[in-house]
């Protein structure tokens, strides 16, 4: 199966006088699978469905490999879906469903049959063929319209949070699957959810999304430790934005005077750090909350700001012994300092 890029270009949409997408424009390689992630109505579905043809964007053009989809209709364009609600059949067996596309295009019945049968054992629904969908549970649902979408071997793959309508145990076990599935059929894939922690799981690439804009687009790990934006930073984790008067900075190099951005579980309690290159803080301890794999503490700095200081339990022995009201000194290494161009704390 032969992949293909996606270009996106300057790509508006408005309803009446909302924006729902603001002048978007993104590049996803061949093989790639790229993550749209931002909050409820940041624009996500919007994007995700003008490259399938339901929407048509206002201004811009949209590319798959070298070729203008921007007017084709949604059944011209070599593309797979997944939506949130499934938007199963329910009067058709499992089979039906997943063979349907194929139906669609023409192909010979007995052809069709095999392809669809062949690409239930791919999800892992063998034995399942003839079911009814109203008897089965949510995650086989899940994966039935996962077959139906690659069951006709579409360049390109769109999922619209395909599982936030699962419990927390299958959801985890369904994102290492949705992954597997594509580096196996190295299909490009645009995967949209308000998880982060999905987001960062799953992909080659995150594109971070608000108010109908791109924030940023980059690795996870770097989304993550190099957040562009405030919002980036606050939206993937728990994030201290501090201004550089109210930190003790003991690094070599001159203080800069820009806004920083530590991570919560970038501190340590350590008295022995102190005094290696980084920052120190010192507050008083307002609260503290026991999370089974660590714990959250809430200082208060003398100049009022609440920092969120986030301690690994198997460390904490000493956190089990604080007490609120006292005073604590928190360390973070300088590498895990990042400085925010433009933001204010
Ligand atoms: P997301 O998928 O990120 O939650 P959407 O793309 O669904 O966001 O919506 C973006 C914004 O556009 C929202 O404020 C939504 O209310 C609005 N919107 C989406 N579809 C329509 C529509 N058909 N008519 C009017 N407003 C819409
Ligand atoms: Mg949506």
């Amino acid at each position: 199966m032969k992949s293909l890029a996606i270009t996106i270009e300057s790509v508006r949409k408005a309803y009446g006088s909302y924006v729902a997408l603001d002048d978007v424009s993104l590049d996803i390689q061949a093989g790639e699978f790229l993550t749209l992630l931002g909050p409820s109505g940041s624009g996500k579905t919007t994007l995700l469905m003008a490259l399938a043809g339901f929407v048509r964007p206002d201004a811009g053009k949209l590319l798959l490999g070298d070729r203008d989809i921007t007017r084709l209709p949604p059944n011209k364009r070599d593309i797979g879906i997944v939506f949130q609600n499934y938007a199963l059949f329910p009067h058709m067996n499992v089979l039906a469903n997943v063979a349907y596309p194929l139906f669609l295009r023409k192909m010979p019945r007995a052809e069709a049959r095999q392809r669809a049968l062949d690409t239930l054992a791919r999800v892992q629904l063998d034995g399942l063929a003839e079911r009814n969908i109203a008897a089965l549970s949510g995650g086989q649902r899940q994966r039935v319209a996962l077959a139906r979408a690659i069951v006709f071997e579409p360049r390109v793959m769109l999922m619209d949070e395909p599982l936030s309508a699962l419990d927390k145990n299958l959801r985890e076990t369904m994102q290492y699957e949705i992954r597997r599935l594509h580096d196996d059929l190295g299909i490009t894939t645009i995967y949209v959810t308000h998880d982060q922690r999905e987001a960062l799981i799953m992909s080659d690439r995150i594109a971070v999304m608000n108010c109908g804009r791109i924030q940023q687009i980059d690795t996870p790990q770097r989304i993550y430790d190099r957040p562009s934006t405030r919002f980036v930073a606050e939206f993937m984790g728990e994030a201290n934005i501090v201004a550089p008067g109210s930190v003790r900075r003991i690094d070599s190099a001159e203080a800069s005077g820009e806004t920083l951005m530590v991570r919560a579980e970038s501190f340590h309690l350590d008295a022995k750090l102190v005094g290696r290159d980084g920052i120190v803080l010192e507050g008083t301890l307002r609260a503290k909350a026991f999370r089974g794999e660590n714990w959250l503490l809430t200082l208060t700095l003398d100049g009022g700001q609440d920092v969120l200081v986030c301690i690994p339990a198997a460390l904490a022995g000493g956190c089990a012994g604080l007490a609120t009201g006292q005073r604590v000194t928190a360390y973070a290494p300088a590498t895990k300092v990042h400085p925010l161009p433009g933001a204010s704390a």
